[in-house]
Parts: structure tokens; C-alpha cells; sequence
């Protein structure tokens, strides 16, 4: 699976912590993240992951075009709901993106958690077919 991880600057370490805990699932797949984000998790857990452009400067959008061509099958992205962002409206088109194309998206470590032990279950297998289509 392709899975992409996103947190705003308040909400990394919360992010941080939690790909150290599931550090042995998330490294059976593929991993995407925006720019700072993917630094600080590399630098945490050792995890390969593929890097876009810093969120505000465009890694949003970079990460809104991946979820409408299909090439993400799920996207946990921790906001920080008391900071104002500069770049609110990518945030709001890659999280329309998401319910457009109908791809799971964690918005806190809550519903992360339920998500990646979904996947370890295999709950979001039916994702493998779209990929082959
Ligand atoms: P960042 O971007 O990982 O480059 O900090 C996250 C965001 O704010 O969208």
C-alpha cells in the first residue's frame, strides 16, 4: 500500500511518535510524506519514505495530485486544529480529495491508530485491485 503521512508543525511529534510505535507495519509499505514531515520521521525511525515539497510551499498539492490519480491508498494527516495555516486552502483540497476518491484519512492519532491496525488486518485490501486496474 501507498500511504501517505502529514502533520502540521505542532503535531509532528505526535506523528513522530506514533511511526516509532508502528514502525514494523509502516515499513512494509510505501511511504510518502511532505517535506518536513518525511525528514523528521526518517530521522526517527530509519523509514525510506518518499519526500514532496514542504506542505506551505506546495507538498499539499504535490500529495492532492497522488490521491486524484489513485496512486494513494491512505493518508494520515494530523492537523492542528488551534493554529491558523497559510496554506489552509491545499489542506482543504487534499482532504476533499481524499472523500472524492473515497481514500481513508486519519485527521488525528486516534482514528491513525484504528487505520493501521485495520491495514495490518488486511481491511484495506480491496485498495490491491485498483492498482491493478
Ligand atoms: P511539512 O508540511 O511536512 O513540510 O511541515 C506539512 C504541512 O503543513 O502541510
Amino acid at each position: 500500500m501507498n500511504i501517505a503521512l502529514i502533520a502540521h508543525d505542532k503535531k509532528k511529534k505526535a506523528l513522530v511518535n506514533f511511526s516509532v510505535a508502528y514502525t514494523q507495519v509502516l515499513k512494509k509499505h510505501s511511504l510518502f510524506a511532505t517535506g518536513t514531515t518525511g525528514k523528521v520521521i526518517h530521522e526517527a525511525t530509519g523509514l525510506e519514505i518518499h519526500r514532496f515539497l514542504s506542505g506551505p510551499l506546495g507538498g499539499d498539492q504535490q500529495m492532492g495530485a497522488e490521491i486524484a490519480t489513485n496512486n494513494l491508498d491512505l493518508v494520515i494527516f494530523i492537523r492542528d486544529p488551534l493554529t491558523a495555516q497559510p496554506h489552509e486552502p491545499d489542506i482543504l483540497a487534499l482532504m476533499r480529495l481524499c472523500d472524492v476518491h473515497n481514500i481513508p484519512l486519519a485527521t488525528n492519532i486516534g482514528t491513525a491508530e484504528i487505520l493501521v491496525k485495520g491495514l495490518e488486518r488486511g481491511d484495506l485490501n480491496w485498495r490491491v485491485n485498483i492498482h491493478d486496474k
